[in-house]
């Protein structure tokens, strides 16, 4: 498979309620700004369940948080992000049957995404009860070139008869969202957020107005049907809900085809939503829809050309991550009010929330192929940071600024703060990533303008959260990346993060500082070359926490006085552990849910010897459960950096199948965006094994015997690199910009054109 034949199908679709749900999620469709979950637009048998969701990213709601006891500081009020109106209602009636994939015979059926053009499409062909033949071929779009528009292709032919075809499309303003009270990764509580203000009828297309019940803000739903039979349409409304009529002389062997055309405003973006859905229609009604296919594919070719991977001698992980890349594209938030959540737009798993899943899985493949993308996302951390000051506050750090653990527009919604509030590592995150940005694109202006001013804020927090003791600096009762160990002092990955970020705070304020570009932000955030000084000295003094018979960095102070918990004695249905066990029991053993240490030395590699690192991937390894979906991917990078290659391609394998096979078993609440990213972390940083540092460009490639060789394109500053990576060679081809220093198995070279490298011996 190459990029241009990106497609995921699905034959002889079965029907019971856990596959469409999957489904729902697996071939939604969503461009960054609304997602759609595929439904089916006839519906399901009435006692299945569908979340037949449709989101806006960062639209949301204010919803209560219950506390049982309400200390001071802790989150009273979290975002939700909301269903807003159903528009993919579709119904089929031929004389007095009605089209279901339930009833009658299905004698074929498909449903595929094509990532090249950007659209899912399903085809049926179908017997209804009576006898009668229908082929119908649905084909959905989310444009990435007008991102509030959604459009269903719906084509009927009749096949062995000749006879009236009604067709009802509706658009619903009564939505609400998924709850699932035993899940804590859903919202327990069905309450209704949006309330329809109007639904009318202008020109022949519905507007549905809605208003959310405590964050003030609106969003306006247009729907117009177009069809191939004229346009004779019936309208009626009632409670909120319009609903179209179209009756067309179906003739046997010709089409008929009916355009449903939605869009979406709210009014983060827009001024007046209304008028500007009015205006959106108009615009999407201005192109044929064949214009608007070309479009959509002309946005992904550039897409694809930029970050082109390939897997050669395994179709299998091919299509695997061309499906987790596609995500991510149709994911990302594209202006500075939204970023990537946990499950993208494709359900409500945590609520549509942003995490540290953006900076450390998401952020690193768009730095590296698309940093304009990364650049949004910095802004939209930029566009929060005076309520990551106020969050500060809370905490009672009088100076500085921390990142909530979730959010949408800025808040903390982390109602339980020993597994969120506590990962104060969300601000090294942040900084972390704001530094890889730099490091791959130089843009000075984004530091000096915005990213310095992150850094500096974050930063202070160390200070204030940390002290010096016994000659060391300290960090105490916080929470690392895994959620199974909580509220601890020292955690390796915490203060390994602050160190980087304290020593790089200092180096950017020194660098501006020399470039004379330094005064106004001093002076706006009062930093003066103390506080940098108490930043050098608190990063020089960071305690590590290392064991000298283990040879490990333990996870924090107290992680290895703790009892082990055999993981093979667990039965398989107690996992993940977090449904079974109360939180106190999986934070007294030495159980990880994800990758925490092994994480730190994914991610800044050169703070430890191989061999600690070796050590410590050993002995996690036999502790973690894995139950985060952030996880597999980390072991196998660290896995293929130590050339445990078998090793490294078991973790790549169950980290590229875990949303197509589902095995996780909650995909149906939404895709995994971090694991999404995470697998393309595996290919380039794993077995390509790139690292971009200050130092230069490395790179220190192994071959899973799976694979007969791996491609991929990495853009850094101004230019376009592109490794193949086969048995006995490496070859490097400078693609377009200026030639490059890049270190490969540690040994430098300089890429003018192209370079071809023996591959390790030590690695094959
Ligand atoms: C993980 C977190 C992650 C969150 C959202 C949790 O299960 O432990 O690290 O940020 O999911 O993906």
């Amino acid at each position: 498979m190459t990029n241009h034949d990106a497609v995921y199908k699905i034959t002889d679709l079965k029907l019971d309620n856990y596959n469409l749900l999957l489904n729902e999620t697996l071939f939604h469709n969503a461009n960054g700004y609304i997602g759609i979950r595929y439904s089916f637009e006839e519906g399901y048998l009435e006692d299945y369940q569908s979340v037949q969701g449709q989101y806006i990213n960062g639209f949301y709601d204010y919803a209560k948080m219950k506390q049982a006891e309400n200390l001071y500081g802790l989150v009273s009020e979290k975002q939700t992000m909301l269903n807003i109106a159903e528009t993919q209602s579709l119904k089929i009636f031929i004389d007095d049957e009605e089209f279901s994939m339930f009833e009658g015979t299905v004698l074929a059926s498909k449903l595929s995404l094509n990532m090249t053009k950007g659209i899912t499409v399903r085809s049926v062909i179908w017997r209804s009860p009576k006898g009668k033949e229908l082929e119908i071929t649905i084909t959905r779009m989310t444009s990435f070139f007008q991102l509030p528009l959604f459009t269903i292709e719906y084509v009927v032919k009749p096949l062995n008869f000749s006879g009236d075809v009604l067709i009802e499309s509706s658009h619903d303003g009564n939505a609400t969202n998924y709850v699932n009270p035993f899940d804590p990764r859903i919202a327990d509580e069905g309450i209704q957020y949006l309330t329809p203000q109007n639904c009318e009828i202008i020109d022949g297309a519905s507007y549905i107005t809605s208003v959310t019940s405590k964050s003030n803000l609106e969003v306006c739903s247009c729907v117009k049907n177009i069809s191939s039979h004229g346009n004779e349409m019936k309208f009626s409304i009632f409670n909120n809900k319009a609903i179209c009529e179209l009756t067309a002389v179906g003739k046997q062997g010709e089409e008929i085809k009916l355009i449903k055309y939605a869009v979406f405003c709210d009014s983060i973006r827009y001024a007046n939503c209304r008028d500007q859905a009015v205006l959106e229609l108009e615009k999407a009604l201005s192109y044929p829809l064949g214009e608007l296919y070309a479009q959509q594919e002309a946005y992904l070719a550039e897409f694809w050309k930029h970050c082109y991977v390939e897997i050669e001698g395994d179709e299998a992980s091919n299509i695997a991550i061309h499906y987790s890349l596609y995500q991510l594209i149709q994911s990302v938030g594209k202006d500075q009010h939204s970023n990537i959540a946990p499950k993208g737009l494709s359900g409500e798993g945590y609520e549509g929330q942003y995490f540290w899943d953006s900076e450390m899985y998401v952020h690193p493949f768009f730095t590296i192929t698309n940093p304009a993308i990364s650049k949004e996302l910095i802004e939209f951390r930029y566009t929060t940071l005076a309520m990551a000051r106020e969050n500060a506050g809370i905490l009672g750090h009088a100076k500085g600024a921390l990142y909530p653990w979730r959010t949408i527009m800025g808040k903390e919604c982390s109602g339980y703060f020993p597994a969120g509030s506590a990962q104060y590592h969300i601000n090294g995150d942040i900084a972390y990533s704001i530094i890889a940005y730099y490091l791959a694109t130089k843009d000075i202006q984004l530091i000096e303008e915005k990213g310095a001013e992150i850094i500096f804020e974050t930063a202070r927090v160390w200070i204030n959260v940390g002290n010096f003791y016994q000659g060391k600096f300290h960090i105490n009762d916080v929470t690392g990346p895994d959620e199974y160990t909580c509220l601890v002092n020292n955690n390796y990955y915490t203060n390994v993060v602050a160190q980087y970020h304290l020593n790089w705070a200092a180096k950017l304020y020194f660098l501006l500082k020399g470039l004379g570009k330094i005064n106004h932000l001093a002076e706006k955030i009062d930093l003066q070359d103390d506080e940098i000084e108490t930043f050098i000295k608190a990063a020089e003094t960071m305690y590590l926490p290392y064991d000298e018979k283990l040879k490990i960095n333990p996870q924090d102070d107290s992680f290895l006085q703790k009892r082990k918990w055999d993981i093979q004695s667990i039965p398989k249905n107690k996992f993940p552990l977090l449904l079974h066990y109360h939180p106190l029991q999986l934070y007294r053993h030495q159980i990880c849910k994800q990758a925490d240490t092994v994480m730190a030395h994914f991610i800044l590699e050169d703070a430890q010897s191989e061999e600690t690192i070796l050590n410590s991937f050993l002995y996690y390894e036999k502790i973690t459960t894995h139950d985060s979906s952030l996880s597999y991917c980390i072991f196998s990078i660290i896995a293929a950096k130590l050339g445990l290659v078998d090793k490294a391609y078991q973790y790549f394998e169950h980290s590229a199948k875990l949303d197509l096979e589902d095995t996780h078993q909650n995909t149906s609440d939404g895709i995994h965006t971090a694991n999404m990213g995470g697998n393309y972390l595996s290919i380039v940083y794993g077995f390509g094994g790139f690292r971009l540092k200050e130092s230069g460009i490395y790179f220190h490639p192994v071959l899973p015997k799976h694979w007969t060789g791996y491609r991929f394109i990495i853009h850094v500053e101004d230019s376009r690199i592109m490794v193949h990576i086969k048995k006995n060679e490496c070859f490097f081809k400078l693609k377009s910009g200026s030639a490059k220093r890049i270190f490969v198995y540690k040994k430098e070279y300089l890429l003018q054109d192209t370079l071809c490298i023996e591959r390790s011996m030590a690695y094959r």
